[in-house]
């Protein structure tokens, strides 16, 4: 029996096609940015979502926590959400690496920071206060979309105080394909998507199928600072084109196809609708949330294993749905689910 993982996107297998990619990319050293493979990465990204430069890195916790250092200095701070990826699940790297101070404000239900607790957050040029420098968004957040008008509001209101804006949009093709509208590319949604930021940091490892790395998009002088930061942290790589060829054949070929991880995402909450004792969260691209009774938790959990299906969580479940899982492997975990039920 297979085993269905769906923990994370992040368990995605590189296909064959990707593989031969990878292995049929010229290479150089790209810490001394004579990898072309490298090279073309950077440059395809950073002009589909128009932006000056681009930065591969090894990891998009790497990517953010660079963002942060090259938006703000020792002392500085950065807005960002409770639940953000680079406050919450980034062992803290911007405290500890950078000295750079988080002010976590709470979400809303949709995943968005309300922009009056955004504006009462910013504080006053007086000595006894860090700098804020930075407001830090994440998109898609929780497997949501924020909404393109809070977006907006929110780098305005930022904007207009001095701040810069960050978007970590480690499943930011997700978010655009999501939320594509009638009579609207791809590439249009995506520019949409990213209007108003000043950076923002796209994973090729999570949906896209990419076995490693993230690309740090920003202007000439940004993406300058953060390279320095990057052969700091340690994260110069050489012949790194075996993998930024990886992140092209992903760029390419799998972000429409992340559609169908969305239908499949629907498809599991619709075979699981009306379970009783289950409830369902689904938001509009590849995560599925289920709350569990903690009473049953174990038991679940112990299933669920049994049957050869992965999720994480124990309370609160998380379930996603990505290349490497079929439409028949969705219907296995409803029946899987359902059974336990
Ligand atoms: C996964 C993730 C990251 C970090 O990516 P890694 O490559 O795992 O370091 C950053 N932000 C968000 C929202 C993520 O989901």
């Amino acid at each position: 029996m297979k085993t269905i993982d769906l923990r994370s996107d992040t368990v995605t297998r590189p296909s064959p096609a990707m593989q031969a990619a990878m292995a049929a990319a010229p290479l150089g050293d790209d810490v001394y940015g004579d990898d072309p493979t490298v090279n073309r990465l950077q440059a395809t990204l950073a002009e589909r979502l128009g932006f000056a430069a681009g930065l591969f890195c090894p990891s998009g916790t790497q990517s953010n926590l660079l963002a942060l250092m090259a938006h703000c200095q020792r002392g500085d701070e950065y807005i960002v959400g409770q639940e953000a990826h680079c406050y919450k699940w980034e062992a803290g790297g911007a405290a500890v690496l950078a000295s750079i101070q988080p002010q976590p404000l709470d979400h809303a239900a949709d995943g968005s920071l309300p922009l009056e607790r955004i504006a009462a957050a910013i504080k006053a040029d007086d000595f006894h206060h860090a700098r804020t420098r930075l407001l830090a968004l994440e998109n898609t957040i929780g497997g949501k979309v924020l909404p393109q008008d809070y977006v907006e509001a929110a780098t305005a209101l930022a904007h207009g105080r001095g701040l810069q804006c960050h978007l970590d949009g480690a499943r930011f093709f997700n978010a655009a394909v999501a939320s594509q509208r009638p009579r609207e590319s791809l590439a249009q949604a995506e520019r949409r998507l990213v209007a108003g930021f000043d950076s923002v940091s796209i994973c090729l490892s999570k949906g896209l199928g990419a076995p490693v790395g993230s690309v740090l998009l920003g202007s000439q002088s940004l993406i300058a600072d953060a390279r320095r930061w990057r052969k700091m942290l340690g994260g110069g790589m050489r012949q790194a084109g075996v993998l930024a060829a990886a992140g092209l054949y992903a760029l390419e070929h799998n972000v429409a196809r992340l559609a169908d991880d969305h239908a499949n995402a629907r498809l599991l909450a619709e075979l699981l609708a009306g379970v009783p004792g289950l409830r369902v969260d689904l938001g509009p691209t590849n995560m599925l949330f289920m709350q569990i009774a903690p009473e049953q938790a174990d038991g679940f959990m112990a299933h669920l294993q049994a049957q050869q299906v992965l999720a994480s969580g124990r309370y609160t479940l998380r379930l996603v749905t990505h290349l490497d899982v079929s439409e028949a492997d969705v219907r296995r975990v409803a029946q899987t689910i359902r059974a336990f039920f």
